[in-house]
């Protein structure tokens, strides 16, 4: 058993499919003068049926998936026609007569090398592409390794080095069973992606295999525990497989909590809202019973395109989603790149600290053109249901003035051209980042509602990057400094009477539920996976008796402390009374 990090829970049990990344051991080859050419020949073969190799792979995605997922081999087609690429190679071999294979190995490493560098993850993507032709060239001019199919007819884990939001967005993830990575953190967009489409996903398991997880390995993840098991002797398979069967029950008992407000016994409501970055997540929306989307991730609409997205187009998605809707509240959240969300064609700045750079509201107040753009699609849309702006973010309340200055011009520019929408919108914040957490009572005078992002709070309070997994062990959502600061946040939005929300995923967090209720939350947004489990826990909770918890967590010293008092008031697993009949149980 591995152990890693839970990202996104279920059991997946499979075939693991592993994106190349091999990584291959050969001697430093030499060769002689007289044999160059015979060299160069065998080079230009290799790359010959690569790409032989790859528009036969390009034909079948076409064919099986789509025309546009099969665009991505147009990509490493273009790297073996690279010119820098392949005189990178050539003068490898004619300058320092090494073998073709040690003159590709050497290309690729200084290639991908310069690009992992830049800190910047759409660069580190396009490492992984030259990493991916550059071994398939290796692969012919060694001729030593199988080729790995794709498996486009039948089911797989997918195994990788890491996922990029651009990836999920870009892969065709329908026959991915579950998702490993070795890198990457639990609210990284990967992994949110990855429990919005309800995939089974653990990650982190950099350095802590004896041997890298080979394609055809079986093996059995669990992503709520985060472990995962390779090549299972069939006594833990079936263990696992019973297992997997009474998730899935569990699942099938919570849809019947889908139309049942999430009520505590002493009669307290929360409102549970869903996260969401696309429209294609409307149905699960529904299904799952969310009384509203308390956070519309709009970035993903601008991104695995060219360029910006027009007026009209994010008028047409934010609109579907509000009609949708209905009077259920739609809270869409103005551009939110820089960090891990890059625009290819956006050329951001390279950076040192990313999450501490040009990012959110900070591009949006320098990008006027590309801001008013998007809030004048949100202003049209608010036509059409019930629809608020938040802005990312923030850190003062200047950026809010300046904000909602634009958002002004823009209601000014739509109403001289006659164009209908709702001057009264709701205004609102997140509170990301600890700043605004500390000045909340000055925001909370002049925006409409707040909503706690914990995930960037979370990082930005403990100086913890939340992508990085070395450090994964001090992302600590209960950490007294993090309680403390939304406690905080809170009380400010409570005394000038506005109301506050939390969108983090510490809002899915089981082990949360008695500090909401605690603090007198009455509306949460998470991940739609998360929304019928955290009401079968609400139900089965009692506000008062949160309330009365409350003073026993703060005057805890530690965040172990505070997660054993969490632990022991955990509702989960057996379902409420009003579902099923049965007793009601903390676990
Ligand atoms: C957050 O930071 O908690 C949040 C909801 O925003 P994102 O995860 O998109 O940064
Ligand atoms: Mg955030």
């Amino acid at each position: 058993m591995v152990e890693g990090i839970g990202a996104s829970p279920g059991i997946a049990m499979g075939k693991a499919f592993v994106i190349p990344a091999w990584e291959w051991d050969f001697p430093e080859k030499m060769i002689d003068v007289a044999d160059l050419a015979y060299e160069f020949e065998r080079l230009y073969d290799g790359i010959r049926c690569s790409k032989t190799e790859i528009e036969h792979i390009k034909t079948e995605i076409a064919a099986l998936i789509g025309e546009e997922e099969s665009t991505i081999f147009d990509a490493h087609l273009a790297i073996l026609e690279d010119p820098i690429f392949m005189n990178e190679v050539q003068s490898i071999m004619q300058r320092q007569y090494k073998a073709a294979e040690v003159a590709v190995r050497e290309a690729i490493d200084k290639f991908v090398g310069m690009f992992d560098l830049l800190d910047d993850q759409y660069m580190k993507d396009r490492a992984l592409d030259i990493k991916d032709v550059g071994n398939r060239l290796l692969k012919h001019l060694l001729g030593k390794l199988e080729e790995t199919a794709l498996p486009l007819d039948q089911p797989y884990i997918l195994v990788a080095k890491e996922l990029s939001p651009s990836h999920m967005a870009h892969l065709d993830l329908s026959q991915a069973l579950g998702l490993v990575t070795m890198l990457g953190g639990k609210t990284s967009h990967a992994a949110i992606m990855a429990r919005a489409m309800g995939i089974p996903y653990v990650l982190g398991l950099e350095g802590k295999l004896q041997r890298p997880i080979q394609t055809g390995d079986y093996i059995i993840i669990d992503g709520e525990e985060g472990v995962v098991h390779i090549n299972p002797d069939a006594k833990l398979v079936e263990e696992y497989r019973q297992r997997k069967q009474k998730w899935l029950q569990l699942r099938e008992k919570l849809q019947e909590l889908a139309d049942v407000p999430a009520t505590t016994t002493d009669g307290f409501t929360v409102q549970l809202e869903a996260n969401i970055s696309s429209v294609k997540e409307l149905d699960q929306v529904i299904l799952n019973g969310a009384s509203g989307v308390g956070l519309f991730r709009t970035e993903f609409l601008y991104m695995d395109r060219d360029s910006l997205p027009k007026e009209e187009e994010q008028f047409e998605v934010y609109r579907q989603v509000a009609v949708r809707l209905g009077q259920k509240p739609v809270i869409i959240r103005t551009l939110d790149i820089g960090g891990d969300k890059n625009l290819d064609y956006i050329s951001l700045p390279e950076e040192e600290n990313p999450f501490l750079g040009y990012r959110a509201i900070r591009i949006s107040l320098d990008r006027k053109d590309l801001f008013k753009t998007q809030l004048r699609a949100i202003l049209r849309a608010s036509h059409y249901g019930n629809v608020k702006i938040m802005y990312p973010m923030i850190s003062s309340l200047i950026e809010v003035r300046q904000a909602n200055q634009i958002l002004e011009q823009a209601k000014n520019e739509l109403e001289n051209e006659q164009i209908p929408f709702n001057r009264n919108i709701e205004v609102g914040v997140m509170i990301e980042v600890p700043a605004a957490a500390i000045v909340a009572d000055l925001l909370a005078q002049e925006v409409n509602f707040f909503s706690i992002g914990t995930n960037d709070l979370v990082q930005y309070v403990l100086a913890v990057d939340r992508m990085n997994e070395s450090i994964a062990h001090l992302y600590d959502p209960y950490h007294p400094a993090v309680l403390r600061l939304l406690k905080h946040t809170v009380d400010a939005a409570r005394r000038h009477r506005i109301p506050v929300s939390v969108c983090g995923e510490m809002a899915g967090d089981l082990r949360a539920v008695p500090i909401w209720l605690g603090l007198g939350i009455t509306e949460l947004s998470m991940s739609i996976q998360s929304i019928l489990r955290i009401k079968n826990s609400i139900l089965q909770s009692g506000q008062a008796e949160s309330a009365g918890l409350m003073d026993e967590l703060f005057a805890c010293k530690t965040s172990e402390a505070i997660v054993e008092i969490l632990n022991r008031h955990l509702r989960q697993e057996m379902l409420a009374k009003s579902c099923t009949g049965g007793e009601q149980h903390g676990t």
